[in-house]
């Protein structure tokens, strides 16, 4: 059973998952940094004035639940990696096309010595109006998937151990005075056979947390998924379903009385989705779950779109939940409490 939290928000709350996209001086700030041409004061500041930008323009969009868009983040598993003593970087490997990606290596027993992203969420409190604010980990399983493996005997080692490190971390999200923390785990569902103890690895990072914890679950197997469903000690799952058009949206009817971050913005689109749409998809989910179960948000990260695209999209967004909140105000459903 989930537990209410002291904080309220509007019935279908919306939010994102967590990426957006970086603002274009940004990126060259980035680059100017890498030729050592500004120093990491500069370029700290660049980060901060960026996370400025973009939680307004989430917060204009009228999201109630923003992110700081991961705008210090250029890889989500890199940036994690960097930040535990034990992994190592032997230099970037293709991953599709010419993209290329910094695949770390675990090299010695892996180390918690600092926060990793604490101080992100302090600086998003410190410039956000919102009472409620999203700060996205990357799970345990998902860092072990896409590093090189050195160390551990076997790969399910290497989970529960980042497992327990991503647990500390989530801690200390907590003594700052974190409210909700997501953790994403797009690899999850890729190794059937694995699943059994990626799931108990994954409920690791929740324990003693007396928070809010979603878990996102992109591009995945959700009738495999489903199946564990009732095993994640997650009181959300943030999933895709505009990209799919909605066709597993059943798989709702198993969510028990979890709440569903119900992706309803394709992010590999470039169309922007109408409100008529998104209340569209909303009534279609009502179908499956209470409206009190539900938070709002994109299928994923909004990174890979044109900020301009990003912004419209989230703004249609907020404007198809409006649609759907005005008739569940006339129904007497309007605020709901946070929950655990
Ligand atoms: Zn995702």
């Amino acid at each position: 059973m989930l537990k209410e939290m002291n904080v309220e928000l509007p019935v279908l709350p919306t939010t994102v998952i967590g990426s957006y996209p970086r603002p274009r001086w940004l990126v060259y700030a980035v680059k100017l940094y890498r030729a050592g041409r500004i120093g990491v004061e500069e370029l700290r500041e660049a980060f901060d004035d960026a996370v400025q930008a973009v939680v307004r323009e989430q917060e204009e969009a009228g999201i109630d639940i923003p992110s700081d868009g991961e705008m210090r983040r250029d890889d989500m598993v890199e940036y994690f990696a960097e930040r535990i003593r034990g992994f190592r970087f032997y230099g970037p490997v293709r991953v599709w096309g010419n993209n290329f990606f910094n695949k770390p290596a675990v090299v010695s027993r892996l180390v918690y010595e600092k926060p990793i992203v604490v101080e992100e969420f302090q600086y998003l409190r410190r410039v956000s109006s919102r009472r409620v604010l999203k700060v996205t980990v990357t799970g345990p399983y998902t860092i072990a998937d896409w590093s090189y493996n050195e160390y551990y005997p076997s790969k399910e080692d290497l989970v529960f151990e980042l497992a327990k490190i991503i647990n500390s971390e989530i801690k200390r999200l907590e003594e700052a005075g974190a409210l909700f923390v997501q953790v994403d785990e797009p690899a999850l569902t890729t190794s059937p056979k694995e699943m059994e103890w990626a799931i108990d690895a994954v409920n690791e990072v929740t324990k003693g947390v007396n928070i809010k914890l979603g878990i996102h679950i992109c591009y995945g197997n959700y009738e495999l998924l489903a199946n564990y469903f009732d095993r994640l000690r997650f009181s959300q799952l943030a999933l895709e379903f505009a990209n799919r058009g909605f066709r597993d949206i059943g798989i709702l009817d198993r969510l028990g009385d979890k709440e569903v971050g119900l992706g309803v913005i394709d992010v590999h689109s470039r169309r922007v989705e109408t409100p008529e749409e998104v209340a569209k998809a909303l009534n279609k989910a009502f179908k499956y779950v209470k409206p009190e179960q539900i938070y709002v948000n994109p299928d994923c990260g909004l990174k890979l779109l044109p900020r301009k695209i990003a912004r419209a999209k989230l703004e249609n967004m907020v404007r198809g939940v409006e649609i759907v909140r005005k008739e569940l105000r006339e129904r007497g459903l309007d605020r709901i409490p946070l929950k655990r």
